[in-house]
């Protein structure tokens, strides 16, 4: 069927595709009372992002960095807005429809008699004037063997109870074996690859939980659980300044985490995995390293239903990280196809930051009736910030080209805990995150298996 749901009031239908950083920032910007929005996404919360690594260990918890997409589409009530918890498995551009596939029973104007109701698993058209593709990316694993097998990501939110659940699991493990035990030992390894953000930040707070509340449960283990953590650059963290990368290493290295930097991970076993390091430019030195617990965190690569679009299109030809843009985020080779955060090729970092801009001026060019005749988009940097473990954090906070704060330590992470505070898109996230970090001051994480 072919759902076009609000074809009779002469307003245009927008379809948005995506409820993570940019499609949420867009439908909370849209004027509802102008167009007829329909939002699809088989995620039916947004994602605080920045704050996912801080999860595993029960830094913070789950819930308090996820938000129902309804409490986001409640607050639209000058017009019509509906959502399908649905995948879109593809975007027919020469007929303007989405095919999507349902994960729920959707019955979007809440009337029994609505044609437009689709069931779980049901597959349908939904048609659109404007498409808004923020379908984000999907973990990389370069097709190294055994990553998919073996190792765990850290993407969604669903990801960081199994990292928990292995971890404890090693942990009982390995409290049966006796000390000097190499299995005892490889059961206590875990092995975070990629020195970019995410693989920094998520070693910083399993570190964090041994050297706080493990160490106090367990002592003889904790002294022995090892995090090592991989990065094929010569830096981890790239894209700050040198001297806050330096820094960020001797932190993590004072926190007894190993650093494997120039090393390359290239096979992946059950229990160990290998790892090559460039010594010069001729040699390279192989290594086996027996692990637990593997966090695959080497950065992200389009989805298919975008890769899809790319080949169908003569202008995308040789696009190889997502959707090419103009200057006004429409997909280069169509009309009305836009496209937005990590799915959108704009010469831009694949940031929630740059999303959110994007987002937000493109809703501005849509409520100003001014699309194509609207001014370039312009992203205004306002820097990077990471947490690295021990209530340690970098940040360079810019306004533009403007340097505004360049640091690192203990005031860097007040900086961070409160800027991140501010980033939070609700205010029940808002609430729920500080009242987490108040917990922490006073009791141990939640570390819980089973939740
Ligand atoms: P996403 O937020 O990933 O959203 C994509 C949405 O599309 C999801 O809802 C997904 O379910 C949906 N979707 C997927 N497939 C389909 C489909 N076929 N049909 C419909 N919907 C679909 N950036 C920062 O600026 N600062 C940070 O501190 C920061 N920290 C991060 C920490 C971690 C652990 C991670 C993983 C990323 C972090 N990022 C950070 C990066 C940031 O999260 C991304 O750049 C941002 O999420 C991109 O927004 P997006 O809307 O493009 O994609
Ligand atoms: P990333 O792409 O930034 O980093 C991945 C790292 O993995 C790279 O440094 C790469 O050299 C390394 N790598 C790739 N293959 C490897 C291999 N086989 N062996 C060893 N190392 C390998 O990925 P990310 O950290 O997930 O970040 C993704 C995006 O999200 C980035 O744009 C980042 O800025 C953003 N992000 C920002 C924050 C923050 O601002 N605090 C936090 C997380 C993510």
């Amino acid at each position: 069927a072919t759902l076009s749901s609000y074809s009779n009031n002469g307003k245009k239908n927008v379809v948005i595709l995506g409820s993570g950083w940019g499609g949420i920032s867009f439908l909370q910007h849209i004027d509802e009372s102008k167009y007829n929005v329909t939002l699809i996404s088989p995620r039916p919360h947004f994602l605080f992002t920045p704050l996912l690594p801080s999860t595993p260990v029960g830094t913070v918890d789950e819930k308090s960095i996820i938000e129902p997409v309804v409490n986001f589409a409640v607050k639209k009530t000058k017009g019509n807005v509906s959502y399908y918890e649905a995948q879109a498995t593809k975007i027919n551009h020469l007929d303007n429809t989405v095919t999507i596939k349902s994960f729920s029973h959707v019955n979007p104007f809440g009337d029994s008699k609505n044609p437009e109701s689709i069931k779980k698993n049901d597959s349908a058209d939904i048609k659109y004037d404007y498409l808004i593709s923020a379908v984000g990316a999907e973990p990389n694993t370069f097709g190294i063997p055994g990553v998919q097998e073996h190792g765990m990501f850290l993407k969604e939110i669903e990801h960081s109870p199994k990292i928990r659940k292995q971890f404890i699991e090693n942990i009982e493990r390995a409290n049966l074996l006796p000390k000097g035990d190499p299995e005892r030992k490889r059961l206590l390894t875990l092995v975070v690859v990629g020195g970019g953000p995410t693989g920094v930040e998520t070693a910083g707070e399993l570190q964090d939980y041994v050297d706080q509340d493990l160490k106090k449960y367990l002592p003889s283990i904790a002294e022995e659980v090892q995090i090592h953590l991989i990065e094929a650059l010569p830096v981890i963290l790239n894209m700050f300044e040198s001297k806050l990368t330096s820094y960020a290493q001797k932190v993590l290295e004072q926190t007894s985490i190993k650093l494997h930097l120039k090393t390359a991970v290239s096979e992946v076993k059950e229990k160990h995995l290998i790892a090559k390091t460039k010594i010069s430019d001729t040699e390279t030195k192989t290594e086996e390293i027996p692990y637990g617990t593997l966090i695959w965190a080497t950065g992200n690569k389009p989805r298919s239903i975008v890769t899809d679009l790319i080949k169908e299109i003569p202008e995308q030809q040789g696009s190889r990280r997502g959707l090419l843009v103009d200057e006004h985020l429409k997909v280069k080779g169509l009309n009305n196809v836009y496209a937005i955060g990590d799915n959108a090729v704009a010469g831009l970092a694949p940031t929630a930051q740059v999303a959110h801009q994007e987002a937000e001026y493109l809703t501005k060019v849509f409520n100003k009736n001014q699309v194509g005749s609207a001014k370039p988009f312009k992203y205004l940097h306002y820097g990077a910030l990471a947490y690295l473990g021990a209530e340690k954090a970098i940040a360079n906070i810019t306004y533009g080209k403007r340097q505004l704060y360049t640091g690192g330590g203990l005031i860097t992470f007040y900086i961070w805990r409160v800027l991140y505070l501010s980033m939070i898109i609700s205010w029940r996230s808002r609430f729920k995150v500080m009242s987490d970090w108040f917990k922490l001051a006073l009791f141990k994480r939640d570390f819980f298996k089973e939740l």
